[in-house]
């Protein structure tokens, strides 16, 4: 299948799951996961109607970001205090918030930039000893030190769920993300707005859609098995 056909299948799936939670499509963003994904083919999605893009690798925004155009790019992926100064002027949104030393870094680098770095709480919700994110109990703690800092907003939460056979087997851990979720947004903390709930990967995204996803991440279901070797 083309790109342009994959996306259309995604789509479509969205759809369905969005509507099994009284949702629409609109409200839900499909992130396209692109990396290793060379430039001609993100131009396939971008034709295809995707412009939002997410890379795990700092360098690998800052490559891409010149040779692309109307794209907003989202950084996903682990993010260490020395690369903040690499993406803060190109990225929309960071996911993979996990500590209050790399806040205070995108904190100082964000006013130096003039601009308010949004970021999510990357969560690691299964308590997985090789995925990054913080306990799904220091959340809170976290988003409040954050919301004290200048130049940077906390506006969601991601995971990245175990990688599962069956989908059904993550319902329950994507339930409790947006319990999670829920609960701080309902405390309407000062300089804290949730808005994004950043979960559901190719293996998993209607599940997490259903349980109440707004921004999926999707990269294989797009672009295919990805070629780590260029
Ligand atoms: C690679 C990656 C994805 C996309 O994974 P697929 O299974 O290819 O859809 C999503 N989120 C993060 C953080 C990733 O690193």
């Amino acid at each position: 299948m083309s790109i342009k056909e994959n996306i259309d299948a995604v789509n479509k799936r969205i759809s369905a799951a969005a509507e099994k939670s009284g949702r629409k499509r609109e409200d839900i963003l499909l992130l396209a996961v692109s990396k290793t994904v060379d430039i001609p083919r993100m131009n396939e999605a971008l034709s295809a109607g995707l412009s939002e893009f997410g890379e795990n690798k700092p360098q690998e925004i800052n490559r891409k970001y010149y040779e692309i155009e109307n794209v907003k790019w989202h950084q996903i992926g682990h993010l260490q205090t020395n690369k903040v100064k690499y993406i803060i002027d190109k990225v929309c949104l960071i996911h993979s918030l996990d500590s209050l030393k790399l806040a205070e870094e995108i904190s100082k680098r964000a006013k130096a930039a003039g601009i308010t770095m949004d970021v999510l709480i990357e969560i690691n919700i299964a308590g997985e000893e090789s995925k990054h994110g913080i306990a799904p109990e220091k959340a809170e703690e976290l988003a409040l030190e954050v919301s004290r800092l200048d130049n940077i907003r906390v506006c969601g939460l991601m995971t990245v769920a175990p990688f599962v056979e069956d989908s059904e087997e993550n319902r329950g851990h994507f339930a409790r993300m947006r319990k999670l979720f829920v609960d701080i947004r309902d405390k309407n903390y000062n300089n804290i707005d949730m808005r994004y709930l950043s979960m559901g990967m190719t293996n998993d995204y209607e599940v997490a859609v259903e349980e109440g996803a707004n921004i999926v991440r999707i990269g294989t279901g797009i672009f295919g098995a990805r070629d780590y070797s260029v």
